[in-house]
């Protein structure tokens, strides 16, 4: 059977105990992954330590140049790439292969840049002459998620390495196939043994031991709320630099002078695309009276067209959930609904066949303090609320303890600057969704997380501010 193994100080790496990894499209295990233990997170970082002199004396155009070949060496292999992430993501291929591998390659192409970009501030005539030095920090955990794993787990450790940083990362366990298929490009590329090292393993052993590490001087994580938590608790009070990209329950509104009808294909997507595992995904439609009912029908008759298939097809547009604890989620989530009183529009059930597939589904008729409204499905699952105006839609959009993103679909420009000021979440997108300029900056508030990434924020968060005071005279 295909084995995961741990990449440490260079060589792979076996394990005494191994974990399933599942296809869920047929549900049952194709592959084994390596089950972390304390000890190899111990290895991993001493391994990164030991390369860190080296790694962080590049200069930043050498450590660029590698990062550029493994872009290169992933793009030459993007079908084998997207296969992999298709077949224990559950993913739709042509997903991963046109949107998803595509920005990994791109996170790694963009922090190569950043890089050699990357400027520090000089503050003149105050007092004398002052400069700020950018070190980089050291050995640096990052702690990505199964939803986007391949364009996560880039996400963290192009920054963290272009800064100089040499890393320890642990993906998934869930979805271990490309990070190590990223980890056995990294001698090619150029990349001294020990610089990336990657241990894959449980969230509550491995991820622990990695966040409570002496040495480890920064972590990066993006998960759940509840998870981010832990971390902070272990992390805080060791004074440990965190990033926290956590969960989300985003409004999607609509306004009736938008041109819905003409966006209606970006709006399910917004909903649905990864069968709605992804943190940006709008999962409470707040919908303008006035069009409620065209919009409430013209919306289900869109998602009736969107039939899950099998990953591998490659016309297939919505796959499985990731997991069998996943799928047993958002059931129980689906159940809790009916309790509380949803209407079923569409979906509401797993589909008859092997795996972990799930109907598109639309409720309607749930207060916004309902938990179905206020908590975090993170699958193919979304309510539809009626709102009367504009301070009734944005009271609706902020009833929710987490911030992240929103998108507001209106022609009025004016109305659309408002609410992007007065929305509690990080990110807005106007008439738009999940359009991306790398060199943005990208976080939540509230229960959504603490720091941002992107651009030069990432750059700055994997680095230390060091100031130099040079009076005159
Ligand atoms: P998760 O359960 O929090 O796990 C995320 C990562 O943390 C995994 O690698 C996991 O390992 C590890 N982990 C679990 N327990 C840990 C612990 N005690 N200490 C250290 N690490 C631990 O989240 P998930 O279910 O994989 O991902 C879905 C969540 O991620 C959703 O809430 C979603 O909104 C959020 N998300 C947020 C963003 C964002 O940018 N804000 C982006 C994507 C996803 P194991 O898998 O081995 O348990």
């Amino acid at each position: 059977m295909l084995r995961y193994q741990h990449l440490i100080g260079g060589q792979p790496h076996g394990s005494d105990r191994w974990l399933e990894v599942a296809d869920p499209a047929r549900g049952v295990g194709y592959a084994e992954v390596a089950d972390g233990t304390a000890a190899d997170v111990d290895a991993a970082v001493a391994a990164a330590s030991q390369a860190f002199p080296e790694w962080s004396g590049w200069s930043s155009e050498r450590r660029a140049r590698c990062l550029e070949r493994l872009a290169d060496a992933i793009e030459a292999r993007l079908d084998d790439f997207a296969h992999a992430e298709a077949r224990d993501g559950g993913k739709p291929y042509a997903l991963a292969r046109d949107a998803e591998i595509p920005r990994a390659i791109a996170n790694l192409r963009f922090f190569a840049h950043a890089a050699t970009q990357f400027a520090s501030e000089c503050h003149h005539g105050q007092a004398g002459l002052n400069y700020t030095l950018r070190l980089p920090l050291g050995v640096v955990a990052t702690i990505s998620p199964w939803n986007l794993p391949l364009y996560l787990f880039t996400w963290k450790i192009a920054p963290a390495l272009a800064a100089g940083n040499t890393v320890v990362a642990k993906p998934s366990e869930i979805t271990p196939a490309t990070a190590t298929m990223l980890g056995e490009l990294l001698q090619d590329a150029g990349f001294p043994d020990g610089v990336l090292n990657i241990v894959h393993g449980r969230g509550a052993v491995v991820g622990e031991a990695l966040v409570a590490h002496p040495q480890v001087r920064a972590i990066s994580f993006t998960g759940s709320t509840a998870v981010g938590r832990r971390i902070a608790a272990i992390a805080a009070p060791m004074l440990k630099k965190l990033s926290l990209e956590l969960g989300g329950k985003n409004a999607t509104l609509v306004f009736a002078d938008s041109d819905w009808e003409a966006q209606l294909d970006t709006i399910v997507r917004s909903t649905f695309q990864n069968s709605g595992q992804i943190c940006l995904c709008g999962s409470r439609l707040l919908v303008e009276r006035s069009i409620w009912h065209r919009f409430r029908d013209a919306l289900v008759a869109r998602v009736g067209e969107l039939v899950p298939g099998d990953p591998m097809d490659p016309d297939a547009r919505m796959g499985p959930l990731v997991s069998q604890a996943h799928f047993d989620k958002v059931m129980a989530a689906m159940t809790r609904a009916r309790d509380e009183g949803a209407r079923v529009l569409c979906g509401g059930h797993a589909l008859d066949r092997p795996g972990w597939f799930v109907a598109p589904t639309l409720l309607e008729g749930l207060d916004a303090d309902t938990a179905t409204n206020r908590e975090e499905i993170f699958g193919p699952v979304a309510t539809l609320q009626p709102f009367d105006d504009d301070a009734h839609a944005l009271a609706l959009a902020n009833a929710s303890d987490y911030g992240l993103a929103a998108s507001v679909w209106t022609r009025d420009l004016a109305r659309a600057h408002r609410f992007a000021a007065e929305l509690r979440v990080g990110i807005v997108w106007i008439n738009s969704w999940l359009v991306r300029d790398l060199r943005t900056p990208f976080g939540g508030t509230g229960q959504s997380g603490v720091g941002r990434e992107g651009g030069f924020e990432a750059m700055r968060f994997f680095t230390e501010a060091k100031n130099v005071s040079l009076p005159f005279g």
